[in-house]
């Protein structure tokens, strides 16, 4: 699935990330043999320090993704609006093979579980993953489909670019002090939304593509804030890029269940808030 977790995962903080600045001179080395020297702009400023939004635009390669996929990822990040871009500046950013690269990866960052990373992965998404305790994200470009008994290409089911921006508003929603579970006016639109949802007659796959922003009744409050920041991640990038992340849902079907909550999220896209 284009759409992935853990922009909640709940580890707990045990000790800081560490500064990834810190290894950028190996990381240059490494992308520069990779993805081009255009692309390993220098993450400080000289005069304060602070890292600049050309920041996100570098990315960590692991295994053997091809050239292809990372320069849609490089294409898609730098086509982010300021504010998604500034969400991710604390950000350490990878590009994988496969999940199991990215995930291996995560065991070096000492705050991060990898069992959550493992579950969050399998579960909910194959393809791309935002840690936002951690500030550690992650896109394949492979999954290995236990359905399709074989390797799936993220462009069967996800729109990379799509899923790029889907990513980037979780950490636009962590930043921001997650509006998707605080803001009242957020919240009352998406109960119209989840109203309309359990109103009517959906065909098992229509209700499957559904599940991600629509948890079953008695679903606890965590599955229903990861719902709605799935909600928030997955309208942002339609109002961005014109598509959704998940190629699997039609966006069209989704917006009509949501009107309300998609015209809110569409009002602050264009208010370049989110
Ligand atoms: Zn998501």
């Amino acid at each position: 699935m284009a759409d992935e977790p853990g922009q909640k995962l709940d580890a707990p903080k045990i000790h800081p990330l560490d500064d990834p600045l810190q290894k950028r001179s190996a990381e240059k080395a490494l992308i520069a043999s990779t993805i081009g020297s255009d692309t390993v702009t220098d993450a400080t400023t000289a005069t304060t320090g602070e890292r600049s939004v050309e920041r996100v635009l570098s990315t960590i390669r692991l295994g053997q993704p091809t050239p292809a996929f990372e320069q849609d990822v490089q294409s898609a990040l730098r086509s982010l609006p300021k504010q998604l871009k500034e969400a991710l500046l604390p950000y350490q950013i990878y590009t994988s093979q496969i999940p199991e690269e990215f995930i291996n990866e995560c065991r070096n960052h000492p705050g991060v579980s990898i069992k959550e990373v493992e579950e969050r992965n399998n579960v909910r998404g194959h393809f791309a993953l935002t840690d936002t305790e951690n500030h550690l994200q992650g896109f394949s470009e492979w999954h290995k489909n236990p359905t399709a008994g074989r390797l799936v290409h993220i462009s069967e089911i996800a729109n990379v670019r799509s899923t790029i921006f889907h990513e980037a508003e979780h950490a636009l929603d962590a930043k921001l002090g997650h509006p998707s579970s605080n803001d009242p006016e957020f919240e009352r639109r998406y109960q119209l939304g989840l109203a309309r949802v359990r109103s009517q007659a959906l065909t098992e796959d229509e209700r499957n593509f559904i599940s991600i922003f629509a948890p079953p009744k008695g679903s606890d409050e965590e599955e229903f804030n990861y719902s709605k920041s799935e909600a928030m991640a997955e309208f942002g990038a339609y109002f961005h890029t014109g598509s959704m992340g998940n190629r699997l849902i039609p966006a069209q079907r989704v917006l009509a269940l949501f009107p309300e909550l998609a015209q809110y999220v569409n009002q602050k896209v264009q208010a370049g808030e989110w």
